[in-house]
């Protein structure tokens, strides 16, 4: 049994904050960390909103909530790493990034501490290696909203150890996430299969196939899917989406991974989806409005 009490979790946004969510809730002391204070607090805000939500479901008490919450820290340095037990980093989907933040994590974590990336495609072999300590290294891919997905999937680095898998094990059941083993390749296996399938949507708009409506209402129609691929693109990020597209693309070097023009040009716009208010759809009114 591994002894971890306090994990740092590394970037505020839609994952990280989700990360932190689901930790301070199941006993956790959490270290939240951004660049950005403005990141931070919307984070924590986002973390304050969704537990209420789960005290008005009676998922969770108000005790729980004030507890969990008062279990959290935020800080723009990373020096209160000095007590994480456990790291884990979830900040933007860019190789270069990630590199940064694992060698500023490694000039202040202690070694006991077991290093995480929740990165959606990137190697966890190649990002462990920029560490001094690859062997404690591994990839936790949460799901987003990560309060309420189930899945958690799990991919080793060539070096990883039996010791760190062992803890990533004892700590997804903590959580209450089930788990799924994936080997180190690009993207995994939920992202190897679902960003190409929303690229392809996103090819049937640019050569006017559809709507971005009529696309979104045929999958959910049609493949019986909850959410529709451009609906579930803006929701996951169209620059994670790109990123991840560009992973695939290099790292298995076939054209059938090019990510899509459409694709490129609303990432150039910056219109990145819902964490922006504007994506294949407009958030910022009352409805979602599709953009084209
Ligand atoms: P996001 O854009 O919502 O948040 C990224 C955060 O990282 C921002 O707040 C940014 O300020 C912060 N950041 C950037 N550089 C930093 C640095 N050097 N130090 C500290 N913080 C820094 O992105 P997200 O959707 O939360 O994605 C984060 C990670 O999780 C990515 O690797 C992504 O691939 C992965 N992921 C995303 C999803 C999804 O559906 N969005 C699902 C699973 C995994």
């Amino acid at each position: 049994m591994t002894s971890i009490k306090t994990i740092g979790v590394v970037g505020a946004g839609q994952m990280g904050n989700g990360i932190a969510h689901v930790c301070a809730l199941a006993g956790y002391d959490v270290l939240l960390n951004d660049i950005s204070q403005e990141a931070l607090e919307k984070g924590v805000a986002t973390i304050e909103k969704n537990m209420v939500r789960q005290v008005s479901r009676e998922l969770i008490t108000h005790e729980d909530m004030q507890t969990a919450l008062g279990r959290i820290k935020t800080a723009t340095s990373l020096s209160p790493f000095a007590e994480a037990d456990l790291a884990i980093e979830a900040a933007t989907e860019q190789r270069e990034i990630k590199e940064k933040i694992f060698s500023a994590l490694c000039n202040v974590v202690p070694e006991r501490t077991y290093l995480a990336t929740n990165t959606s495609s990137i190697s966890v072999t190649r990002l462990a290696s920029t560490t001094d300590r690859p062997e404690k290294f591994i990839g936790l891919h949460f799901m987003n909203p990560v309060p309420l997905m189930k899945l958690m999937e799990i991919i080793r680095g060539l070096a990883t150890d039996q010791e760190t898998y062992d803890m990533a094990l004892e700590f997804s059941s903590r959580l209450g996430k089930t788990t799924t083993n994936a080997e180190d390749y690009p993207a995994f296996i939920v992202n190897r299969i679902l960003v190409p399938m929303i690229n392809e949507a996103v090819y049937a708009l640019y050569e006017g196939v559809g709507t971005v409506e009529s696309i979104d209402t045929a999958m959910k129609l049609g493949a019986n899917h909850p959410m529709g691929p451009l609906t579930l693109a803006d929701f996951i990020g169209l620059d994670t989406c790109l990123s991840i597209m560009q992973v695939l693309h290099d790292g298995l070097a076939d054209t059938k991974y090019r990510p899509c023009p459409l694709l490129v040009k609303y990432v150039e716009a910056g219109w990145v989806g819902r964490k922006v208010g504007r994506g294949f759809y407009d958030y910022r009114g009352d409805a979602p409005v599709p953009t084209r």
